[in-house]
């Protein structure tokens, strides 16, 4: 009945569903865009607390049953089905995001939304829960790493059920969890590019220093690279000889953080790094 290709775990447990729904905090107003409705436990519900829902649904299948369940209710021309891949789809405006979809589109699901403009208010999204975990860790915590950073450079997440794999039809390998994401507003002003790729070379080994993870060939390579394209189109003369390592690990004990673990820093001290590294001509890009 339904397909696994597709990730398709109904989740059957209504107070689960009202759960979620709650949660989202939902205005009257509220335009709100569900992400894979399936058969529409969680549409109906949505559609009594807001004035219009746009559900993207792949299978045209399950979208012709969801209609079907709307079909001469009150709620009918609330709800706007577009049948296709959320990821292809071109987004309507929205206030607030609900979703429960297959685990693997999880991470491109996140940064479309935080990419989307304008900004959404909240959502409220079901996720794998090592993958929730890894949403709101903290410095320190185990499960710490590049996406805990980079979602929350541009979001506050937080917990807020643990969700077990009894309340799926049919059950799904894992359990789940699902979060609330709020998009800061107005984001940081920080290139995120580069940002990233400073995560990037600080996460390979995130209980390293920061300087051991510095001394590769290939960062000092692409650091060395980009210096030069830095150099050539900012008028500037190219150190002769070009010593990038000193360079480095000169910017690194100057901002006092050679011997950091990106397990342990913060936002503040990534931003900081960042900064600094810019600062000298030094890009990540
Ligand atoms: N939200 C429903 C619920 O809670 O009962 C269904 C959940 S089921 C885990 C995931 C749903 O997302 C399925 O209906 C599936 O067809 C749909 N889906 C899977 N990949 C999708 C994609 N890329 N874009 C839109 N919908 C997708």
């Amino acid at each position: 009945l339904f397909n696994k290709d597709l990730g398709q775990h109904i989740l059957k447990n209504p107070l689960v569903a009202q759960g979620i729904v709650d949660k989202a905090f939902l205005k009257p107003t509220d335009t709100v865009l569900e992400i894979g409705p399936g058969t529409g436990n969680l549409t109906v519900k949505i559609l009594e607390k807001c004035k219009k829902v746009v559900a993207v649904e792949m299978d045209p299948r399950l979208a012709a049953e969801l209609t079907k369940r709307v079909h001469g209710t009150t709620d009918q021309r609330r709800l706007e089905i577009m049948i296709g891949d959320f990821m292809k789809t071109t987004l309507p405006y929205f206030d607030v995001c609900i979703s429960n979809t297959p685990y693997q589109i999880s991470s491109v699901l996140v940064f479309k939304l935080l990419e989307h403009r304008p900004l959404f208010r909240s959502s409220v999204l079901m996720f794998q829960r090592e993958f929730a975990l890894r949403l709101v860790a903290k410095p320190g915590d185990s499960l710490y790493c590049r996406l805990s950073v980079n979602v929350q450079l541009f979001a506050k997440v937080e917990h807020i059920m643990k969700v077990g794999k009894n309340n799926f039809r049919p059950p799904p390998q894992v359990e789940s969890s699902v979060v609330r994401m709020e998009p800061r507003n107005p984001p940081p002003p920080v290139n995120f590019k580069e940002w990233d790729g400073l995560m990037r070379i600080l996460f390979v080994r995130k209980n390293k220093t920061v300087a051991a993870n510095f001394k590769t060939d290939t960062v000092m390579e692409m650091l060395e690279n980009n210096y030069k394209t830095y150099c050539a189109t900012h008028d500037k003369m190219i150190e002769d000889p070009l010593d990038m390592k000193t360079k480095v690990q000169m910017i690194l004990v100057m901002v006092g953080m050679a011997e950091l673990r990106a397990s342990k820093m913060d936002q503040d001290d990534f931003l900081q790094l960042l900064t600094a590294f810019n600062e000298e001509g030094l890009s990540f890009l």
